[in-house]
């Protein structure tokens, strides 16, 4: 015979050889702590905040509980129009000044750890997370759109984060000063806080669509709405900090992909770029393999390859160290400057608090 036939052996690769991780992962212990701690902090705002709006509703009447500036962190609509003040001005805001901060906190977060806002810290992630667990185990599966429709709606957010950013990037720094002066800015805590006390039919079955779709669509809101999320996601991409995998020690068992409930490929890339990369680990804590599936920086390329991810990974605790030292870091600093509280007069929120559902958006 002139042309060699190939033997069975050299026509397949062989089979990668299993080096099974020396210790069980931590990540995913070490995430939902910090998650159920970050849902308790803000718990603990929001408690404080409700009596705060209930002393004004009251007239003055009962205990005054200090108004919590953290809520502020569920204004970033204002934190994104702070720091474009900040910006133009180079003068810290007087109005919301923590929400400004705290943006500055979360963009930072994603700068250098990929999405981790998302997964580690915002109770929105944690209870869309919950909500497609309890929607798999109460369906036995969550359902996952074909890619003919997911990529048009991964685009929704986009739009609503460039409707804001076009919105927000037109004002000038007296516009910004002046909308955060008007009974609207002052009091738009209360109204959010208001939108779900006072929750109409028609916003009750939104709400209530949403909650379903989070249960059939692993993290539907985050995936397909939030503009919040989408500005993490596209500032994410400079993050050096990836999802990045060995392809010698991978055996190719595809359970990383199988698992990322951003739907990801990653058994078949060499590291995670992709802007809905939330950190969140779940591939890693699935991964049988040794090295293979590392959050890190890029490997160095050395001789000895056990030296290649020396002091490049970040494990669970570091991710969680880094985190909580950048949130409590712009903190104190807010706070050691002076620049933490909004300090408005309370005669000023006896008036606006108790009529807030009257106080109309400047524009209308
Ligand atoms: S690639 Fe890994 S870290 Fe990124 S979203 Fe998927 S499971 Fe989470
Ligand atoms: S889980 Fe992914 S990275 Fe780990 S061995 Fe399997 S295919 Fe490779």
């Amino acid at each position: 015979m002139g042309a060699q036939t190939a033997q069975p052996e050299q026509r397949y690769q062989a089979k990668k050889t299993l080096i099974r991780r020396i210790q069980s992962d931590r990540s995913q212990r070490v995430r939902h702590t910090v998650q159920w701690l970050f849902v308790a902090l803000n718990g603990w705002i929001g408690m404080q905040f409700y009596l705060w709006v209930r002393y004004f509703e009251r007239g003055g009447q009962g205990l005054y509980i200090p108004r919590p500036a953290g809520v502020e962190g569920w204004l970033p609509i204002a934190g994104l129009m702070n720091s474009k003040f900040l910006l133009l001005t180079g003068h810290v805001p007087a109005i919301h000044s923590a929400a400004m901060f705290l943006f500055i906190a979360f963009l930072l977060m994603s700068l250098l750890l990929k999405k981790a806002f998302c997964a580690w810290l915002c109770p929105v992630g944690t209870l869309s997370e919950y909500l497609w667990k309890l929607g798999r185990s109460v369906f036995g599966r969550n359902l996952r759109l074909p890619r003919w429709a997911d990529m048009p709606l991964r685009g929704l957010k986009y739009l609503l984060l460039g409707f804001f950013l076009i919105v927000v990037g037109a004002m000038s720094a007296e516009a910004l000063q002046g909308f955060m002066e008007t009974p609207y800015g002052l009091v738009a805590d209360v109204k959010m806080l208001n939108f779900f006390r006072d929750i109409g039919l028609t916003a009750a079955v939104v709400v209530g669509l949403l909650v379903l779709l989070s249960m059939l669509v692993q993290n539907f809101w985050c995936r397909y709405l939030c503009p919040y999320g989408a500005l993490m996601g596209l500032v994410s991409l400079l993050s050096p900090v990836k999802i990045r995998r060995d392809t010698e020690a991978c055996i190719d068992c595809g359970k990383c992909a199988r698992a990322c409930p951003a739907g990801l490929p990653v058994d078949s890339l060499v590291q995670i770029r992709s802007a809905e990369c939330s950190a969140c680990m779940v591939c890693v804590a699935a991964c049988p393999a040794q090295d293979a599936l590392q959050f890190s920086l890029p490997p160095r390329r050395t001789a000895l390859p056990a030296q290649n991810w020396y002091r490049r990974t970040l494990g669970p605790l570091a991710v969680a160290g880094i985190l909580v030292y950048i949130f409590i870091g712009l903190v104190l600093f807010a706070r050691a400057t002076n620049h933490w509280q909004t300090n408005m007069p309370r005669a000023v929120y006896m008036d606006l608090v108790p009529h807030a559902n009257e106080v109309n958006h400047p524009g209308m």
